[in-house]
């Protein structure tokens, strides 16, 4: 450029070129990086740029990074920089290439250099590196596993992905039938897409099918294909895969936790509903065949709950479970409903009486006694039966009928079971209105309290007398207690039915005893609600003071079910009836719990025998071992035995035999009410229905 002939050469030059002096003022510009640097004319850009300095560069630093590499090496090439234009806020990128001539003595004389705009040639490389990296990603670090295969199914291609998905390099696959990797069990629906895929009709949905991966586990991938058969460059189906093992692994794992009831691990009430309907269906399309569905309800396992806290409460229905999952036939359905509620399906059997014996399987599997912790529990069971298609032909009846058996069998106290009845329907509807009635009676004054003597077995002499309360209600007559004391514990009016009949059982009593001369034990039936009711205790020493009765007369009947569901508050309250003076009894002994450790334990005064085994004896082997034993055990523990509904003499007889003291049942008199009680203790005689007692002279 030194020789002025390449002037013209010079300014047609595509890229920029200039010559500057060592102290940065321009001499010469040409044409392009006059365009280059935004200006129109090469006079306007060596008047407005004296010097070409650090200023160009956006980077700091760029220029003296320049001017020392000119001035040590002579010269710079590919020096690539960002830098700015006159006219544009926007930089652009630049090449340079840049020598410094010298004098003869060696000295820097001037700088010849060269700039070439690179800015679109940068944005395209750039936009290549971008589009590669997300190449890469794509086929080889995605799950994504891309693969060609002929229209028969033959693989020609693999992305490397097959690797960390299969365990296959590519050519592993390539060469083979890419029906060869698929489960057998979706070989059918694989084909059938794939068949859509070439001819180009299929849906574009993924498919999903097990592929077997190199360490033999079946992996589950998902597909779309697309046919390219008729593309030259592709000349295949190509079928893309994703791995969806794990969304698949955690979606079985989720259906299963659905359908599972977490505490007990049996079926929850949607599993065990669906199942048994598929059952019944089963059932339903073979003649003959039928199918019984048993409702298990536990018996007041809330107070168990309440009164042990929720964890042992929990432990307990674990247990609870395992028995009925352990003593269920095979062919049966298990589940729990939720709460205390269990159900079993089962297809019945040849004999007809087969519903009463796996219910009465299912109670006394449940009913032994368990041991959680240093604490021995006893559970107790109520079970419903209803049998498809006799008594309901749904699921949905079969479960109301068996729910409505279940809550009649708890009701009696002494069926743990009952296969259901058609006037079980009417039941229910009744139990509903006769809550609202009850409420109406407390009002009304409508229950009453019949007294039924307690005697000494040996001479009939009376020693006292039960307080039992009946409904005397409008239009259905006198109600027996069975029918609404468990309803009354199970809407909350316990506690104001036991008032009332206190109320009224203390001012009779205290009327009587001056009539008899002699003091005589009033027995009172305390409900476990009852206990649990902090005003209790205050209530009847109020009752007691106003009517001038001494607590010492007064007998707490306590079932003993009733006792050990308060197990929490028992001690409390039983301390509390000791100050008061009053004894406590423990009611139906040897039907739920039996266990004496809680006779001492609480140190209650006495126990009355439960009916259902006088009931058996002396003809019952057991019954009469029952009796043996318990009067034994009492006696030696120095506690009060009463026997309960005796109805013979041979009942009588043998209870004396034993060494039992006293009792109460038909043989000596059926409850009366008040009014027959006064008139016994007017009389000079005290004759009580058909029979004599023998009461001492006053
Ligand atoms: P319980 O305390 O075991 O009362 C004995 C039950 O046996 C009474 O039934 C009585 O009438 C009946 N019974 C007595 N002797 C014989 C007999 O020789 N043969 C037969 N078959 N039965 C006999 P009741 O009056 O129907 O009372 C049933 C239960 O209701 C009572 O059983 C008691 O647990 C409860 N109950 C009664 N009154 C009250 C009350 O005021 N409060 C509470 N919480 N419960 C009560
Ligand atoms: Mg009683
Ligand atoms: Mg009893």
């Amino acid at each position: 450029m030194a020789d002025d002939n390449f002037s013209s050469l010079f300014d047609l030059l595509p890229i920029g070129a200039y010559r500057s002096m060592p102290d940065g003022r321009q001499l010469r510009a040409n044409a392009a990086l006059v365009k280059l640097n935004g200006y129109s004319s090469e006079a306007e850009m060596l008047l407005a740029v004296n010097t070409i300095g650090a200023e160009w560069y956006v980077e700091a630093g760029r220029h003296d990074e320049f001017m020392r590499l000119v001035q040590t090496q002579s010269f710079v090439s590919d020096f690539i920089s960002e830098i700015y234009q006159h006219n544009s806020p926007k930089p652009i990128w630049v090449r340079e290439h840049a020598h410094a001539v010298r004098d003869t003595s060696g000295n820097i004389a001037y700088y010849e250099g060269t700039v070439e705009d690179i800015s679109a040639e940068r944005a395209a490389q750039q936009e290549i590196a971008t589009s590669e990296r997300r190449f890469r990603a794509m086929t080889e670090k995605a799950q994504v596993v891309t693969v060609i295969c002929t229209r028969e199914g033959i693989i020609t291609y693999a992305s490397p992905a097959c690797q960390s998905t299969l365990g296959v390099e590519p050519h592993g696959l390539i060469g083979t039938l890419i029906f060869d990797w698929v489960h057998p069990d979706d070989l059918a629906k694989g084909e059938s897409e794939f068949a859509l895929v070439v001819a180009g009709t299929n849906s574009g949905a993924e498919t999903v099918s097990r592929f077997r991966h190199s360490d033999g586990s079946w992996r589950h991938l998902s597909a779309v294909g697309n046919s390219a058969l008729a593309d030259d460059a592709v000349r295949g189906v190509i079928l893309n895969f994703r791995d969806v093992t794990d969304a698949r692994r955690a979606e079985e794992r989720l259906t299963i936790l659905a359908t599972i009831d977490m505490l007990t691990a049996l079926k929850n009430r949607s599993a065990f509903e669906a199942a048994a309907i598929a059952e019944l269906e089963v059932v339903r399309g073979t003649p003959g065949r039928c199918a019984a569905l048993y409702f298990i309800d536990l018996d007041r396992f809330k107070l168990i709950n309440d009164s042990v806290g929720h964890a042992i409460g929990d432990r307990v229905l674990r247990e609870i479970g395992r028995r009925l999952n352990h003593s269920a036939p095979p062919r049966a359905t298990v589940g729990r409903l939720g709460g205390d509620e269990f159900a079993m399906l089962l297809p019945c059997g040849d004999t007809p009486s087969e519903p009463e014996l796996i219910a009465a399987g299912i109670v006394a599997a449940l009913s032994a006694p368990m041991q959680i912790g240093d604490m021995a529990f006893t559970v107790t069971a109520s079970v419903g039966v209803c049998v498809f298609p006799d008594h309901a032909d749904s699921f949905e009846l079969m479960l109301r009928y068996a729910d409505l058996a279940m809550l009649d069998a708890k009701s009696t106290r002494r069926d743990a079971f009952r296969v259901f009845h058609s006037s079980l329907a009417v039941v229910a509807q009744d139990r509903l209105s006769l809550v609202e009635e009850l409420r109406e009676a407390l009002l009304l004054g409508q229950l009453e309290v019949f007294y039924q003597p307690q005697v000494s077995l040996v001479d009939a002499e009376l020693m006292g007398l039960e307080a039992l309360v009946r409904w005397r209600h409008p239009t259905r007559g006198l109600i027996a207690p069975d029918t609404f004391i468990s309803l009354a514990e199970d809407v909350g009016l316990i506690s104001a039915i036991g008032e009332i009949v206190a109320e009224r059982a203390v001012s009779d009593m205290a009327r009587w005893q001056i009539a008899y001369g002699r003091p005589l034990t009033l027995a009172l039936n305390v409900s476990a609600m009852q206990l649990r009711d902090a005003t209790f205790i205050e209530q009847l020493s109020d009752i007691l003071r106003r009517h001038d009765f001494p607590a010492q007369s007064l007998e707490l009947e306590i079932t003993e079910s009733a006792l050990v569901a308060s197990l929490d508050l028992a001690p409390g309250v039983l301390r509390a009836l000791h100050r008061l003076g009053a004894r406590v009894v423990l009611d139906d002994l040897g039907v739920a719990y039996s266990s004496f450790a809680y006779l001492k334990q609480f140190q209650v005064h006495g126990v009355k025998l439960d009916r259902g085994f006088v009931d058996g004896v002396p003809g019952d082997a057991t019954d009469s071992a029952i009796v043996r034993a318990i009067i034994s055990l009492a006696r030696s523990l120095k506690l009060r035995v009463v026997a309960e509904g005796i109805e013979h003499a041979e009942q009588r007889m043998y209870l004396i035999d034993q060494g039992c003291a006293e009792g109460q049942g038909f043989l000596f008199s059926k409850p009366l009410p008040w009014a027959s009680i006064d008139a016994l203790f007017a009389a000079p005689s005290h004759v009580i229905g058909q029979r004599v007692l023998l009461l001492p002279n006053r």
